[in-house]
């Protein structure tokens, strides 16, 4: 991952957006709700467990780099409320038990949603349950944005995403500053409600996103008392 300047200095930290309405910062809220989940489902799951263990150090050992993750950009604007966490749940259609390889996050539809990280698109598509969705790799990261409005549509330079009424459009290939905004939320796909599904990945493994949420939140929490 590139820890490169803020592309956006000028204007307030993206990450503020969320809290001017609110006294807890979605990343606070992360926290409660990952303590809740884990009551609730429990990371009881072999298969589970290994994809935590292996991430977390990945996670740690990157927030050990020094502020780099505090640079990054909380993905949704007018943010409501974590809905589904990463890991095994009751699945919303059928009722069985699937691992669930990201982190819903709720907003009123049309919502804004921002890059995580200055990044390359890397794909777009609107043929799946993800839905009208971009893929953007930032290093060895890759980020996935789920269930948006817009579609997908070709011409001579190749696949784009465009939303009219959001004034968005994502040409593959083209680059993308950290906390631009990058479509809205919506209900394309497999989704029974407007929200973010937000996926990671490093190195090709998939990466609980409450985790990073939380490696962003310490790493904010130290920049503001000047650490
Ligand atoms: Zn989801």
């Amino acid at each position: 991952m590139n820890p490169s300047r803020h592309p956006s200095q000028r204007s307030a930290d993206p990450l503020q957006r969320p809290h001017r309405r609110r006294r807890r910062s979605p990343l606070m809220l992360l926290a409660l709700f990952f303590a809740g989940a884990v009551s609730v489902w429990g990371i009881t799951d072999i298969f589970s467990r290994a994809v935590v263990e292996a991430v977390e150090p990945q996670v740690t050992q990157t927030a050990a780099l020094g502020d780099m993750w505090s640079q990054a950009s909380f993905p949704v604007e007018d943010f409501q409320a974590y809905t589904s966490p990463f890991g095994y749940r009751s699945d919303p259609y059928s009722g069985s038990q699937r691992f669930h390889y990201g982190l819903d996050l709720a907003a009123p539809s049309g919502s804004y949603i921002r890059n995580w990280w200055e990044g390359r698109v890397v794909e777009v598509s609107d043929d799946s349950a993800c839905g009208t969705s971009v893929v953007l790799q930032s290093g060895n990261w890759l980020h996935i944005y789920c269930h948006m409005h817009g579609h997908v549509a070709r011409d001579s330079s190749g696949r784009y995403f465009i939303d009219s009424a959001g004034g968005l459009r994502l040409q593959e290939g083209q680059t993308v500053p950290t906390g631009a905004r990058i479509g809205r939320v919506g209900m394309t796909g497999r989704t029974t409600g407007p929200h973010l599904h937000w996926g990671l990945k490093y190195d090709d493994s998939w990466v609980d996103p409450a985790l990073v949420l939380r490696a962003m939140y310490t790493s904010q929490q130290a920049v503001r008392q000047g650490n």
